[in-house]
């Protein structure tokens, strides 16, 4: 007898070879939703729990023949997108996606939390452009809102980017000062526009991959079939859960207990 299907997700991320973000992170939070990830790995880091030194994209032909070779076989049930390394990237995952017709959670990672670029101006421009419009749920932090759109407000970002044709955002609040993390949903849900905010202790960085974390596990948890206000609410509680037990594996920041 043959087990029945777990809800699969589809990762495409970078490797950290310190386990605190990208696809690491993405497997644990993905297991730690009772769904199982499948991954391709975007771009290879050089970093440790302090910062990236540098970042080589996969080449493109394999990335692309590991992409169609899995999805002739595996059916994701949601796709989580972390580090694009390279302008040719969005358009092929957006392809991609389209065809697999599930929820795409994108986590623009556009700069380390120790400070280095992550994403040159072409490929963010890319992202904007081809991926963007593909994507059911954005999950920028403050800083990255900003420098997508050029735009201050929480508010005035989330339309610059709904109009570039995502249909939900999240604006994450880790990065701005304050007692309280205020994370801002702006989307839709069924025809009514809809902006709910989310408020939580602040508890004591840094941290290293908790953005990745995040978005991963709504992944997870949309595979597993909650509705997105559902998804984004339990993915954020999972997520501070996992920072309030952080730890760290080196010298530098705290990474999420995932499991
Ligand atoms: N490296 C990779 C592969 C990532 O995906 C990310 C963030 O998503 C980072 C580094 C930076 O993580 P942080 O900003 O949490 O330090």
């Amino acid at each position: 007898m043959t087990s029945p299907p777990r809800n699969v997700v589809l990762c495409l991320s970078g490797h950290d070879p310190s386990g605190g973000a990208g696809v690491q992170a993405d497997i644990e939070a993905i297991a730690a939703q009772d769904a199982h990830a499948v991954s391709v790995i975007t771009a290879q880091t050089v970093q440790d729990s302090r910062n990236v030194l540098r970042v080589v994209a996969t080449p493109f032909a394999l990335l692309s023949e590991q992409l169609e070779t899995l999805l002739r076989d595996v059916k994701p049930a949601a796709i989580k997108v972390g580090l694009l390394a390279d302008p040719a990237q969005p358009a092929l995952i957006a392809r991609l996606a389209r065809q697999c017709a599930v929820p795409v959670v994108v986590d623009p990672v556009l700069r380390a939390g120790g400070g280095t670029d992550l994403a040159t101006a072409e490929a963010l421009a890319a992202l904007k452009s081809d991926l963007l419009p593909a994507t059911t749920l954005l999950t920028p932090n403050a800083a990255e809102a900003r420098r997508m759109t050029g735009l201050e407000s929480a508010a005035d970002c989330a339309a610059a980017l709904l109009a570039l044709g995502c249909a939900n955002v999240l604006i994450t609040g880790g990065d701005e000062p304050g007692e309280s993390v205020v994370n801002h949903w702006y989307g839709a849900k069924g025809t009514a526009s809809v902006h709910r905010s989310h408020s939580w202790p602040r508890l004591p960085g840094p941290f290293h991959g908790a953005g990745c974390t995040l978005a991963a596990a709504i992944a997870g948890l949309l595979a597993r079939g909650e509705a997105m206000d559902q998804a984004i609410a339990d993915g954020q509680a999972y997520t501070q859960r996992a920072l309030a037990q952080a730890f760290a594996p080196g010298v530098g920041r705290k990474i999420p207990k995932r499991l």
